[in-house]
Parts: C-alpha cells; sequence; structure tokens
C-alpha cells in the first residue's frame, strides 16, 4: 500500500522544491520601487518616514522607527532599555540567535529561560525563577507568528522596573486581546526579510509608545547623531553632534517604498496563510505521529511558521531522516530553532546543555512545513501528502 519514498528511488511528489517561505511581490510594488529610484531621495528620503507612520498605524502606536533589519532594531531596543555592561536580560532559547545576540552587541548579559511545551512561547515562570537585582530587561518572542503573553509580561516588567522587547520578527499583524501587537510591550520589533508577513528585501522597525526612547533609537539609527541630514541639507546647515556611539542602521528610501507598498497587502497575506495554517490543521489533527503547535484563543496568530512537532516514539525514523525523505519529495521543510545557547559561540561562553530541558528536548522534533502567501492549494497538497507518505512509510506497525 505505501508508495516508495523519493529518499529509496521513488517518484517525488514535487519535481522543484516548494521553499517553507518566500516573498509575494507584485508590479505595485515593483513600480513603488522604480519611482523611488527616479527621485532625490535614496536614502534618509520621505519614504523613511512615510513607512514609519504607516506601520505606526497599522500598529496603533506613537512611534515608529525603521531601521535596516529587524536586528538592528532590536540592538537600538536594547540601547534604549538600557542593556549595559553587568546587566542581566531574560531570552527565551527558542528563538533566532539575533534576539540574544542584541543583548551581546549592548555587552549585556543573556540569560535563557525555557519556553512551555504547547506554544513553544516563553514561560513565565521559567521566567521569574530567572529574574535577579541585575535583570534589566525581558525579550519575547512571538513564536512563530503567535502572540507572547504580553499582558502578563508586562505587568512583571512593570512590577519590577524591567523593560519589556518584543521580538516581533513573526508577528506583524498578529493581534492579542484585542490590540494589534506592537501596543504592549515597551518596545517591538519587526522583521521585513522576504520570508516575514511583509517584505522590503532587507529591513525592520521598531515600536514604541515612549518619545524619548523613540528619539534614541532614531539618533541610535544614524551614529548616534541627533540631528536628521535631510533637514540640516534643507536648512543648509552643517553643525550635528554625536551625543553616544551608534550605528549605520539606516534603510534606504526604495526598501521604505516596497515597505508601504507591502503593507497594504499585509491583511490579505495573512488571511491567505490562516487558510493554509487551517488547511494543514484540519489534515494533520487525527495523526497520532504529529502534533501541532496549541492556538491560544485570546490571540490570534500571523501564521509565520507552520512548525509540526513528530511523535519520534511511534516512527522507525529519526528527526534527520524524516526531514531528508520530506526534502526528496520536493517539500522545502525546515526546523525553527537549535536552542540558541547550542551554538558554538553561546557553548564559548560556558552556557551548558541541559539549562533549558524544554526547547531542547521540542527541538530534537521539530520540523516546519511552507507556508506562504503565495502557496497555491495545489502546493498545500503537496505538502499534506509528502507528510502522510513519509510518516505512512515510518509508521511502526
Ligand atoms: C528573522 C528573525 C530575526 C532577524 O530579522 P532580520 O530582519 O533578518 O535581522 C530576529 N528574530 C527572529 C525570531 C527572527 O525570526
Amino acid at each position: 500500500m505505501t508508495e516508495k519514498l523519493a529518499i529509496d528511488g521513488g517518484a517525488p511528489i514535487r519535481q522543484h522544491v516548494l521553499p517553507y517561505g518566500r516573498q509575494v511581490i507584485d508590479d505595485e510594488d515593483v513600480r513603488a520601487v522604480v519611482d523611488v529610484l527616479k527621485g532625490d531621495w535614496l536614502t534618509t528620503g520621505p519614504l523613511v518616514a512615510q513607512f514609519e507612520e504607516a506601520v505606526a498605524s497599522y500598529c496603533g502606536v506613537k512611534h515608529a522607527v525603521a531601521f535596516n533589519s529587524c536586528t538592528a532594531a532590536l540592538h537600538a531596543a536594547c540601547f534604549a532599555a538600557g542593556v549595559e555592561t553587568s546587566t542581566e536580560t531574560i531570552v527565551p532559547a527558542m528563538t533566532f540567535v539575533a534576539t540574544a545576540n542584541a543583548v551581546l552587541f549592548c555587552r549585556g548579559h543573556v540569560v535563557f529561560a525555557d519556553v512551555k511545551t504547547d506554544s513553544l512561547l516563553l514561560d513565565i515562570d521559567s521566567l521569574r525563577a530567572r529574574l535577579s537585582p541585575r535583570t534589566r530587561a525581558v525579550i519575547a518572542v512571538d513564536y512563530a507568528g503567535q502572540p507572547a503573553d504580553i499582558s502578563e509580561l508586562r505587568a512583571l516588567c512593570d512590577e519590577r522596573g524591567l523593560k519589556l522587547i518584543v521580538d516581533a520578527a513573526h508577528s506583524l499583524g498578529a493581534k492579542y486581546r484585542g490590540g494589534s501587537v506592537g501596543q504592549h510591550a515597551h518596545f517591538t520589533a519587526f522583521s521585513f526579510h522576504p520570508v516575514k508577513s511583509i517584505t522590503t528585501g532587507e529591513g525592520g522597525m521598531a515600536v514604541t509608545n515612549d518619545d524619548r526612547d523613540a528619539q534614541r533609537m532614531r539618533a541610535f539609527r544614524s551614529h548616534g547623531i541627533n540631528s536628521d541630514p535631510r533637514a540640516r541639507a534643507e536648512r543648509g546647515e552643517w553643525l550635528y553632534e554625536m551625543a553616544h556611539l551608534g550605528y549605520n542602521y539606516r534603510i534606504p528610501d526604495m526598501l521604505c517604498a516596497l515597505g508601504v507598498s507591502q503593507l497594504r497587502k499585509l491583511d490579505s497575506f495573512i488571511a491567505r496563510r490562516s487558510a493554509i495554517a487551517s488547511l494543514y490543521r484540519k489534515a494533520f489533527a487525527a495523526v497520532p505521529e504529529i502534533e501541532l503547535l496549541a492556538e491560544l484563543d485570546d490571540r490570534t496568530s500571523s501564521h509565520h511558521l507552520f512548525p509540526i512537532r513528530i511523535n519520534l516514539d511511534r516512527l522507525s525514523a529519526g528527526r534527520t531522516q524524516i526531514f531528508r525523505a520530506l526534502r526528496a519529495e520536493g517539500i522545502g521543510v525546515n526546523v525553527h530553532y537549535i536552542p540558541v545557547y547550542w551554538h558554538p559561540h553561546y557553548q564559548r561562553l560556558s552556557y551548558e546543555k541541559g539549562l533549558c530541558p524544554i526547547a531542547e528536548r521540542e527541538y530534537e522534533r521539530l520540523i516546519t512545513l511552507p507556508l506562504w502567501a503565495g502557496m497555491t492549494d495545489t502546493d498545500a497538497k503537496d505538502v499534506v501528502d509528502a507528510v502522510d507518505k513519509v510518516i505512512g512509510a515510518y509508521r511502526k506497525s
């Protein structure tokens, strides 16, 4: 009954690999970029403020500061939050390395907290156990696009005088208790990498409701210089001051034009992602070898990723073999994430394995299935067929 797997020489489900994520660009996007190229300002121009205003208004926050990546936005947020030498910042182990790296850029100490088994979101009990008099900030991650427990985290941070930063690289457009992601934390950072909700190629944005924090991040983006180069040029002035050490984290106007154009499509992108996620959920609900992430009912996901967990004790193959078999079928699976402190750089900083047992255990059985707004129903059905085929072939009888 079982078909021969492509990895064993059988016919693959797809000839060309379906990526796990990719951008969706239309003619309107292309025109927006080209128009800027023909204008006066390729960087520090009017499109930057336009993109910032569009994101601030979408999220319902006072300030948005655009960066050339989410990593830069996280770095700026850590700087504005006061992360520095001899401070500690708590970060979940289950995230992309950039979340923790932003703390290291500020010479802060990273303290890893564990995640909850059902959602893989930061576990507040684990976080509480890691608080110390040196804790300065907490970075929560909206894993796979589902918002973290922002109200509880914010209450805890406010009670202790800590800054709450949300790494919302996955969750632009997600909602939490009726509000948009970005409204609840002191700082929220978004990514516009091609696999994320909307893209500018590379790009990021930090949002905040605090005037002073917004100003600090704005200066940080441009060498720590307090005045705006376009305003200076227009006034014919040359004087500027560098108040703090900053970076060149500016995003060009072409990319902001793409961002403005993409943002108009964000809700339709999320609706499409949500439809594919529902299709997957229905297809896998009754497959005992597959566990899905819990969907919490006080929030809606932006459906950035569709990670599944494999019940390996029901199968005769390990995660790596299943991963390779799916790839051979033409399904561009991925894994999100290797626990951050398993990476060699963090190992050299003396983090020991075993620190966050749930993140470590779940990592071993995670596989991310393709999910992006440009996928057709046929693409989604290919993914379901390939998963059924591979699981079926390795099922213990
Ligand atoms: C993509 C991502 C980032 C980094 O975003 P860039 O825009 O590529 O710098 C940070 N954190 C998480 C969780 C991400 O997925």
